[in-house]
């Protein structure tokens, strides 16, 4: 891994950066400043002019609609991406089943659905956990039936991250129920118009509807829609946390989120002077700064792994645990720096057409909301303490 930045990396920066600075919509820039939340038809249009320049997957080979980029361009990409606060693409199309498409996938599938994947015109969503089934995943119960070409599907999801804003729906289905748990599951792609599908609310601790369960009842789909082979569902499902995980990291978005806590800390009084003069303050935030430096380098070492072709694997544990645990630290930091205004809590602050004032000064807008939702964290993507395990087992051969 060579982190010097060549002649054509500055350049390739100063280019990302002027066409965010270009093309990223007003209204997205007016929402992020005020920590609003972006609605689907803006991150649309956002993911469209990305995608007519080709930016929309870094990862993707060239083949599939990927930039060819190394990886040390796809960090710059990352990092001033983040930085200018332009909305994640639709995470679960482009970073987790758009991958297993074009891995396993047949041609038919990979024609059908990556075009729409990179255009943002279908979202998609992950029907893993179960109500029974979230650490231990390989003891899912919904039950996928072959009858003639088509499999009937029946069981629930849940904790299914917008899936009410989702066309597709990628499942985990148990279809043998005799052999090892794991060699029972199969892994299908799943159109949510179709028949016997039930989307109902699940509204989480920051007030708002971000999850959902998933019910199907005697849905049909056809064999088609299979990755690749019956009860090798797991080997897929594996593949794609892999990814998952590497993706939860968003270091770029913490980078800034330390710049903002010390311009919020030169601004907040505290003892006659500033927060940012406070000896403990600055420590904690020293702290948490250098446990993002160096995941950094370690994240830029994947990264090189899956731009030679290689799975991001096992360590990619490593960097979601400790990703979410630097975000969750800084997270608190911003509450802490904000004092009582970090408290005041609306929900009507996220409405696209609220125009009031926070409480507090304008620098605390979306703080807590982030605080709240942001400590799910260390759960979603597999739970931190899940994570240890498989680090202990397969990184360190414990
Ligand atoms: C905001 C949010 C979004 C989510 N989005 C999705 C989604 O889109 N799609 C989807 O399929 N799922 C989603 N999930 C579900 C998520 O993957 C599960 O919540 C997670 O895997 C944990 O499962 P569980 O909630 O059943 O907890 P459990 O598995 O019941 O775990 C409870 C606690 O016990 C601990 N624990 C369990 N087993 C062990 C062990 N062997 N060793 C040590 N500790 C253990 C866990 O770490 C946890 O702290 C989401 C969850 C959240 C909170």
């Amino acid at each position: 891994m060579d982190l010097e930045l060549r002649d054509e990396d500055i350049a390739f920066r100063e280019e990302v950066r002027s066409f965010i600075a270009e093309n990223l919509p007003q209204e997205i820039r007016d929402a992020n400043q005020r920590g609003a939340h972006i609605p689907k038809e803006m991150a649309v249009k956002w993911q469209k002019i990305l995608h007519e320049r080709g930016w929309v997957a870094p990862n993707w080979p060239a083949e599939y609609g990927g930039p060819g980029w190394t990886s040390m361009e796809k960090h710059i990409f990352a990092e001033e991406y983040q930085s200018a606060d332009c909305p994640p693409v639709s995470g679960f199309g482009v970073t987790m089943v758009g991958p297993v498409i074009y891995t396993y996938g047949t041609d038919e599938q990979k024609k059908q659905h990556l075009p729409n994947i990179l255009s943002g015109d279908i979202y998609w969503c992950q029907g893993y956990s179960e109500p029974g089934s979230g650490s231990d995943l390989a003891s899912l119960q919904t039950r996928a039936v072959l009858d003639g070409d088509e499999y009937v599907v029946n069981g629930q999801k849940i904790w299914t991250s917008l899936a009410h804003l989702a066309e597709w729906i990628f499942c985990l289905v148990r279809t043998d129920t005799e052999v090892k748990q794991q060699e029972g599951i199969t892994f299908l792609l799943i159109n949510l118009k179709t028949k016997g599908i039930t989307i109902k609310p699940i509204i989480s601790m920051d007030g708002r509807r971000h999850l959902n369960e998933v019910f199907f009842d005697d849905v049909r789909v056809p064999v088609s829609n299979r990755i690749a082979e019956e009860n090798m569902g797991w080997t897929y499902a594996k593949y794609l946390l892999g990814h998952e995980r590497a993706g939860i990291a968003q270091i770029a978005t913490h980078k800034r989120t330390v710049e903002r806590v010390k311009d919020i800390a030169r601004q907040e009084h505290s003892d006659g002077g500033v927060l940012m003069d406070e000896s403990g303050f600055k420590m904690r935030l020293a702290k948490a700064a250098s446990a993002l430096d160096a995941l950094e380098m370690t994240n830029l070492r994947m990264q090189a792994d899956i731009s030679a072709g290689r799975s991001p694997g096992d360590g990619a544990s490593t960097i979601k645990v400790t990703g979410t645990e630097i975000q969750q630290e800084l997270n608190e930091i911003l509450v802490q720096a904000l004092g009582y205004y970090g408290l005041p809590y609306s929900t009507d602050q996220f409405r696209p057409d609220w125009n009031e004032p926070p409480v507090g000064p304008e620098y605390s807008a979306g703080i807590m909301a982030d605080r709240l939702l942001r400590r799910a964290a260390s759960i979603y993507g597999g739970s931190n303490e899940i994570q240890k395990n498989i680090i202990a087992k397969r990184v360190l051969g414990l």
